[in-house]
């Protein structure tokens, strides 16, 4: 048996070192590693032992392993031919924060409990906000991501309807009307599973149609709301995306705030993905509107080089995100607690790791010139993908490209363009050199490719387009 307390430090120090090279030859060398883990469901368990080891094994035992059981069963979220979903990715000052964090191992409940992480955060997301151009009335929080940011914005909205849920709850109740969340129907999941979460149940949700270009219509928003009404419906919030998942469409937030303005209903904006690009000057405009809005999510861990994970919510009524959540046991009192923030006081997490850490790192690291930069070239290389979509005659595309991602298919030359598009997109990604995902636009399957990973070049975009046009060929 090992003797009782950590790892010795030597060892610490030598492993330390070597993990470090680990990870830097993984970078070097991940261009040539399959983008799409080629593995079976159930592969890597039938790899791993049933029960964990009486005796501790020896680190090198555990970081061979890595390499031979758990890489090749990952899917190279850092690769640069990621461009499924929305590609991401992790950053090298982001890396460091995160393993300063693990040593650090705060939990962020009280202020008391890590002054550091309390007050980094409140800083590090003020820097954020006026990289972003919020105005200074939106206060952030960290959270871990957008569906949880969105349904602590959903519940502060809920506690200002004034209807004494929190004290009574939703359930059993005549006097209670139904209460109603509007989004369009582009809108991310996570807001129906924040309002399945919330209780309110998925009639309290209505999806409104949006237009030809897959935003939010206002007209058949103002339309709902006043049904609803009439029908003794309780309209509280209205969920705008600021580019949504399927095709990053900007819903039309200054159409959008006069109606919740005359309905006084929560606006909270859905920037999950968006909101990172806002701090490039000429895109700036994409958060048009939102200076009335009551609460917008941003994810830093998918568009600002953040390793996963970390969502911000900004919040004007911190006021009533504390009402809906703060729950102070006597253990937990301290001297200083009127005059300091607590995180535990504005969600359901007590404990909240030190998130802020690395989004210091990486923005001390790279500079908001330097984030601005990356974010630009990513948008460049989508347009530069988009005009060769447009100028061939077998592809088209299937939305606007406001921003790093692409939607499009091919469009012609088969009976069933869904079925060849599918085919082309499962081609691409099981030949391992790159990685696309797909979604359904006016009822036709799409491709999507998303560039948003720091390691992404023109060679990188280059190489997919001609991975494309050699599956369709073989296809024909
Ligand atoms: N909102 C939008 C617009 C998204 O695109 C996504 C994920 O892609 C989410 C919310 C959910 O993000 P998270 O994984 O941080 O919950």
């Amino acid at each position: 048996m090992k003797p009782l307390g950590d790892m010795d430090k030597e060892e610490f120090r030598r492993v330390g070192h070597d993990l470090i090279d680990w990870i830097a030859d993984y970078f070097d060398n991940i261009d040539e590693l399959p983008v799409l883990a080629a593995v079976e469901p159930g592969d890597l368990k039938a790899k791993l032992p049933t029960s964990a080891p009486l005796q501790g094994e020896s680190m090198e035992s555990i970081v061979a392993d890595l390499d031979r059981l758990i890489v090749p069963a990952l899917t190279h979220w850092s690769h640069p031919s990621f461009f499924a979903y929305f590609a991401t990715s992790t950053s090298a000052p982001g890396i460091f924060g995160e393993l300063l964090s693990a040593a650090f191992d705060n939990k962020a409940m009280l202020w008391r409990t890590s002054p550091a992480s309390t007050e980094l955060e409140e800083v590090v997301l003020d820097w954020l906000r006026q990289m972003m151009g919020l105005d200074p009335g939106m206060l952030g929080i960290i959270y871990d991501t957008a569906s949880v940011s969105s349904l602590h914005a959903i519940a502060a909205a809920r506690e200002g309807v004034e209807k004494r849920i929190r004290e009574e709850g939703m359930s059993g109740r005549s006097d209670l009307p139904l209460l109603r969340v509007y989004v369009s129907e582009q809108s991310h999941s996570s807001i129906e599973k924040a309002v399945i979460t919330l209780g309110l149940g998925q009639r309290g949700l209505r999806k409104i149609p949006t237009d030809s270009e897959f935003r939010m219509d206002a007209g058949a928003l103002a339309a709902a709301v006043d049904e609803d009404k009439r029908s003794g419906y309780l309209p509280f919030c209205v969920v705008a995306t600021v580019g949504t998942t399927s095709t990053s469409s900007i819903d039309p937030v200054p159409e959008i705030v006069p109606i919740c303005e005359e309905h006084a209903m929560w606006l909270h904006v859905d920037a999950a993905y968006a909101g990172s690009a806002a701090i490039v000057p000429e895109l700036q405009h994409i958060l048009a509107g939102c200076e009335r809005a009551d609460s917008l999510v941003t994810n830093p861990h998918k568009w600002l080089f953040t390793p996963f994970d970390l969502s911000v919510l900004y919040c004007r009524h911190m006021d009533l995100l504390k009402r809906a959540f703060s729950l102070v046991p006597e253990y937990l009192r301290t001297p200083e607690q009127e005059k300091v923030r607590s995180g535990s006081d504005y969600g359901i997490q007590l404990g909240r790791r030190f998130r802020a850490l690395k989004l210091w790192m990486v923005m001390r690291y790279f500079g908001q010139e330097g984030l601005v930069a990356r974010i630009q070239e990513h948008c460049r290389l989508a347009r530069l993908f988009a005009s060769w979509v447009d100028e061939s005659p077998d592809w088209e595309l299937m939305a606007p490209v406001p921003l790093g991602l692409v939607c499009f298919r091919v469009s012609q030359g088969a009976a069933d363009l869904d079925a060849l598009n599918e085919s082309i997109m499962h081609g691409v990604n099981a030949s391992g050199r790159a990685l696309l995902s797909h979604t359904r636009l006016n009822d036709k399957l799409t491709l999507r490719l998303s560039i948003g990973n720091i390691r992404t070049t023109e060679k990188h975009v280059r190489q997919v387009w001609q991975l494309l046009n050699e599956q369709l060929q073989s296809l024909r």
